[in-house]
C-alpha cells in the first residue's frame, strides 16, 4: 500500500485499508509528509473531490494526543453539510485510533447538545464559524490550547461573510499553533488571511 511511504501509523493504515484507498491522491502525497514532519503553516490550493479532507485529516489525527481530553485541533468549514461530512470522514479515518473523539459544531441544531458533546472531551472540533464564535462567547468551548487550526474551503467561508468570525475565533487560539489553509481559489481576501495570521506558509498546488 502506497500510503505506507507517507509515514502514517498502523492505526491510520488499517483504516485506509478498510476504506479501500489504494493510492494517495496528489494533494495527499504533497501535504501529508510535510504536515507530519514539520511544524509549519501551509496554504494548499485544492478543489473539493481531490482528497483534501484526508490530506489534513490524517496528519491531524496523528498529531493530537488521544490520551489527553484537551481540544488540540480545530477545523473551520463553511457549511453544516461540509462540517458533518468532514466529521464523518475523520471518524472513519480514526476508527482504530483509540480514545480519539471528533465533535461537530454547527448552527441550526441544539447548542446545548453540542456543548454536552464538547464537555465529554473532544481532541478535534469541526465547526462552522458562526456557531463556533457563539460557543466561545458563551464559554462552552475552550480552544486556548489548540496546536492546529485548519481553515477548509477558506474562499467559501470568506464569500459567505465569515471574515469577522474567523478573525475573532483565531484571536482565541495560541500564537504558536500551526495553521493549515485549504482553498479552491486564492482571491485577495484569502491572501489577506494568510498574510495576517500565518507565518511563512509552505505553498502547495494541485
Ligand atoms: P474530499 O476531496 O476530501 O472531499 O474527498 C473526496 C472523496 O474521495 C471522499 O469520499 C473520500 O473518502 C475519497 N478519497 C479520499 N482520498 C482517497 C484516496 N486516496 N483513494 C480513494 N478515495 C479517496
Amino acid at each position: 500500500n502506497k500510503f505506507e511511504a507517507l509515514g502514517l501509523s498502523e492505526a491510520i493504515l488499517k483504516a485506509v485499508n478498510e476504506m479501500g484507498f489504494e493510492t494517495p491522491s496528489e494533494v495527499q502525497e504533497k501535504a501529508i509528509p510535510i504536515l507530519l514532519n514539520e511544524e509549519t503553516d501551509i496554504v494548499a490550493l485544492a478543489q473539493t473531490g481531490t482528497g483534501k479532507t484526508a490530506a489534513f485529516g490524517f496528519p491531524l489525527i496523528e498529531k493530537v494526543d488521544s490520551e489527553s481530553r484537551v481540544t488540540q485541533g480545530l477545523i473551520l468549514s463553511p457549511t453544516r453539510e461540509l462540517c458533518l461530512q468532514i466529521t464523518n470522514e475523520l471518524k472513519n479515518y480514526s476508527k482504530f485510533s483509540k480514545g480519539l473523539r471528533t465533535v461537530a459544531i454547527y448552527g441550526g441544531a441544539s447548542i446545548h447538545d453540542q456543548a454536552k458533546e464538547i464537555k465529554r472531551g473532544a481532541q478535534i472540533i469541526v465547526a462552522t464559524p458562526g456557531r463556533m464564535q457563539d460557543m466561545i462567547n458563551r464559554k462552552m468551548v475552550d480552544i486556548s490550547n489548540i496546536g492546529y487550526c485548519v481553515l477548509d474551503e477558506a474562499d467559501e467561508m470568506l464569500n459567505m461573510g465569515f471574515y469577522e468570525d474567523i478573525t475573532a475565533i483565531l484571536s482565541h487560539t495560541p500564537d504558536d499553533k500551526s495553521t493549515w489553509l485549504f482553498s479552491a481559489t486564492m482571491p485577495r481576501e484569502v491572501s489577506t488571511i494568510a498574510k495576517r495570521f500565518m507565518h511563512d506558509p509552505v505553498e502547495i498546488t494541485v
